[in-house]
């Protein structure tokens, strides 16, 4: 689960992370309010999406106009940048061409800026540790640095055993150049990121760009904080912070009945048990020429419930012209697959070829389940079969 970057920094403050003061907005007129008792003589009106690049962002009603990160010098045109702003799509390199609304603006003192900086946390999953990530190239991608400037990247991998030591944070602070005062300071403020990360059980915390201000002070003028969604059940608070309207309507419905659902731009729908299947399902549609619209993992324990849940999610996306289903039948059972897909596919007046392909447990029920619904039903015997009957039926009804 993905966080603004108010909501951020009003977590990381509680941290002890330092970061500039600002307030939230979902009016002009709040914002005016904000940026008054903020005081001047320089504020920054920040778009609150989830998602990045929102600086270098255009508006989708002004591609020539300005960013969706503004540094403006009056209450006035705090006001007049709000108005701009609020309700309107802004395009970022992460949103996608479609953009995202912005609904809710970031209203911040502006910061003095010396240097900017480049700071994360991850777990990395070939240590199995939290890594720390730096770089002296702040406020660009960091793939961008990955990718150009590889030698000016430092990461730190942190024993969970100790958690960060002094050794780690002065070994961060040097390769980013910082001197004097600066190092005991960034040492505090990785410290207490470290802490919130831990705490909080994080996938991620970006703060891109730290800044170095012309009196010296470290300063996070971005942050980004991803959470382990399997440890929300251990923090509440945080789960309240959900922004679902950032969110994909369908993964919702799917995270409703645990399903592990991806929705992609192909046009086979598929529904799989086993993630490894289910990924080796797409990988087969695409061999025979389809291209698949999801990534669909029912899971061991499907109900019939579920499995009509995840066949109407699958029907929801209008760029679906065929589904393929493919159950190994295991701890699932091929009937309870069988009358899920019977039972959606009646409900929602199925209106695209169906290809399933059924194996194992109670494999002889569910075909016989499948063969007498009187569905126009195309049943297969393997996966490759599968794949070759939806790629060839969708191909048929489109001519
Ligand atoms: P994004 O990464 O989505 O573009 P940032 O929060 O990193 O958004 O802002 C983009 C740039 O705007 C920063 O790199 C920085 O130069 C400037 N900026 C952001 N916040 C402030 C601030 N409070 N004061 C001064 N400049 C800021
Ligand atoms: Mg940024």
């Amino acid at each position: 689960m993905n966080i603004h970057e108010y909501q951020a920094k009003e977590l990381l403050k509680t941290y002890g992370v330092a970061v500039p003061r600002g307030g939230v907005a979902y009016t002009a007129e709040e914002a005016e309010k904000v940026a008054r008792e903020l005081g001047g003589p320089v504020w920054v009106v920040k778009s609150q999406i989830h998602a990045g690049g929102r600086g270098a962002g255009r508006f989708k009603s002004n591609p020539e106009g300005k960013g969706g990160v503004r540094v403006v010098k009056s209450v006035e045109d705090v006001v007049s940048n709000a108005q701009e702003m609020l309700g309107q799509v802004l395009v970022t390199k992460q949103t996608g061409p479609e953009g995202k609304e912005v609904k809710r603006l970031y209203v911040e003192e502006g910061a003095d800026i010396k240097r900017e900086l480049y700071l994360s946390l991850l777990v990395d999953r070939g240590t199995g540790r939290i890594t720390v990530v730096a770089s002296t190239e702040g406020g660009m991608e960091i793939e961008e640095v990955a990718h150009n400037t590889p030698e000016k990247i430092v990461k730190v991998s942190i024993d969970p055993v100790t958690g960060i030591q002094g050794y780690h944070t002065r070994k961060i602070a040097f390769a980013l150049g910082l001197e004097g005062k600066q190092v005991g300071a960034a040492s505090k403020f990785l410290t207490a990121m470290y802490k919130a990360f831990v705490d909080l059980d994080c996938a991620i915390v970006e703060v891109n760009p730290l800044i170095v201000t012309g009196s010296g002070d470290i300063l996070a003028l971005d942050a980004k904080m991803s959470f382990d969604d399997n440890a929300l059940f251990r923090h509440k608070d945080v789960a309240a912070l959900r922004d679902e309207s950032e969110e994909d309507p369908s993964e919702i419905e799917a995270a409703k009945y645990e399903l592990n659902y991806v929705k992609l731009d192909g046009n086979i729908g598929c529904m799989v048990n086993g993630a490894g299947l289910a990924m080796a399902t797409m990988d087969i549609i695409k061999l025979y020429g389809g291209e698949p619209a999801n990534f669909l993992d029912v899971g061991g324990g499907a109900t019939k419930e579920r499995v009509t849940a995840a066949f109407k999610l699958i029907l929801s996306d209008p760029n679906v012209e065929g589904i393929l289903v493919n159950i190994f039948g295991g701890i699932m059972r091929c009937d309870v697959i069988a009358e899920g897909v019977v039972s959606a596919a009646r409900e929602v007046k199925l209106h695209v070829p169906l290809v399933v392909r059924l194996e194992g447990t109670n494999v002889d029920l569910g075909k016989k389940i499948l063969a007498e619904s009187g569905l126009p039903i195309i049943s297969a015997d393997n996966l490759a079969d599968a794949a070759e009957k939806i790629a060839r039926a969708v191909v048929k009804e489109r001519v």
